[in-house]
């Protein structure tokens, strides 16, 4: 192996090319077959597999579609945005979860939101 060898790793089997001194570069992967070059114009959901490993966290089915809803955020509400009229007192966290068939949006209050109005209203009853 020479100065002059360059190494390219192939952004689709992931196999690190080492190419011939005299032949160059080529545009296509010797591995898999791929076309090197056309990487970036179509790179969009090929990230590193570590990266979109993220966890997925599954919600309630959909009351339109029946589908699993997935987390898809979180939403803190304020004073600003809430006015109660009940026992659900600003500031507190909703869990917002997509449907990723209908697109349909459910809100469910966050796990510990929920246990401190449990509480609350244990206290309540007293
Ligand atoms: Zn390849
Ligand atoms: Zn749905």
């Amino acid at each position: 192996m020479g100065k002059g060898s360059k190494k390219t790793v192939c952004p689709w089997c992931q196999t690190e090319i080492v190419w011939d001194e005299e032949t160059g570069p080529e545009s296509v992967c010797p591995y898999c077959e791929n076309e090197l070059g056309a990487y970036r114009t179509i790179h969009i959901g090929l990230e590193p597999e570590d990266e979109s490993a993220q966890e997925v966290v599954e919600g309630s089915e959909c009351s339109y579609c029946g589908e699993t809803t997935v987390l898809a955020g979180h939403q803190t509400v304020t004073a600003e945005t809430f006015v109660p009229v009940g026992a659900l007192k600003p500031p507190f966290t909703l869990d917002v979860y997509l449907c990723p068939s209908c697109m349909q949006v459910q809100y469910v209050l966050s796990e510990l939101n929920r246990r401190r109005l449990e509480k609350e209203d244990r206290s309540d009853n007293l």
